[in-house]
């Protein structure tokens, strides 16, 4: 069984939705909230496992990424009839994997982006006017910022003020994806990730965005012998290639930020091949190439 497959997309009130019937039907399925958007939006947490090591998994930092969104919400819905059923999946008992590790999955990082990814921006949004200037027309379906225009995945605390020098250079601005913010972690959605990694210090985290099916492993200046080890067993399991950021991927991004905190491996996926924002369609292909990972990357930890 398929969840989400009556969506042509993945918006917040779908999560919503599917997040109420999965937790009718599996019990033992923890969902809390890291905080709120900046327009007050639930940004879920789910819990699956309470083993000792601790893993996380985040999805749409972006707000036309949002189908990183409907692959997490597949994974979850996957592990919880397995578990449910007793059953091994790719050669792992899912009851070993509840009583050994944790696994947070935080579907959408960013509500209110993937909210005007899309269904665009309503003239009542208080700040209308502004925004249709920021993004330079009413078509928000490339739109990757949260609801003011800050780049999330620009706003961590890694090479911020180097970034600073880049934007000021490239005459990056508030807008529609690129521009990291005042200082890390000004964003209600960074800041309540932050504090609840910083709480329950996971000993690796996985990022999923789209689209280009690479891996990202390093910060450029930090790394080590497992991270690398780990980026080409998840590389074997996905048959997606090993990347290096570069240009302003480089800089203020959750990835390097994890790996900078805490010296644990941390990842960005890439998920899916093609233009942003990529098709609903592609869900099935996608997520079968990333789904062997999603359920053996808790125990490689
Ligand atoms: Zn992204």
């Amino acid at each position: 069984m398929q969840i989400n497959r009556v969506f042509e997309y993945y918006d917040h009130k779908n999560l919503e939705k599917t997040l109420m019937e999965l937790k009718n039907k599996y019990e033992f399925l923890e969902i809390g909230s890291l905080g709120k958007s900046i327009f007050g939006k639930s940004i879920p947490r789910i819990t699956l496992g309470n083993g000792k090591k601790n893993v996380i998994y985040i999805g749409a930092h972006h707000g036309m990424e949002w189908i990183t969104s409907a692959l997490l919400m597949q994974f979850v819905h996957d592990l919880c009839e397995e578990y449910q059923n007793g059953r091994s999946v790719f050669d792992v008992s899912t009851h070993v994997l509840f009583e050994t590790r944790k696994i947070h999955i935080v579907p959408m990082l960013n509500p209110d982006g993937i909210d005007y990814a899309i269904h665009g921006v309503n003239e009542d949004n208080v700040i209308y006017n502004r925004l249709i200037r920021m993004n330079g027309s009413t078509d928000f379906s490339h739109w990757q910022a949260n609801a003011r225009g800050i780049d999330l995945n620009h706003n961590y605390n890694s090479g911020f003020e180097e970034y600073k020098i880049i934007e000021r250079k490239e005459n990056i601005i508030c807008g529609a994806t690129k521009y990291s913010g005042e200082y890390p972690e000004s964003e209600p959605e960074t800041r309540a990730l932050c504090n609840f990694v910083r709480f329950e210090r996971p000993s690796l985290a996985l990022t999923l965005h789209t689209q280009g099916e690479e891996i990202y492993y390093t910060s450029g200046e930090k790394t080590s012998d497992i991270s690398l080890s780990l980026a080409k067993t998840l590389s074997r399991l996905t048959g997606y290639k090993i990347s290096f950021p570069s240009g302003t991927a480089k800089y203020g991004g959750f990835t390097d930020w994890f790996i900078e905190e805490f010296d644990k491996p941390s990842f960005t996926l890439e998920c899916g091949h093609g233009e942003n924002p990529l098709p609903f369609s592609d869900f099935e292909k996608i997520y079968s190439h990333i789904k062997r990972a999603l359920f053996i990357t808790p125990i490689l930890v």
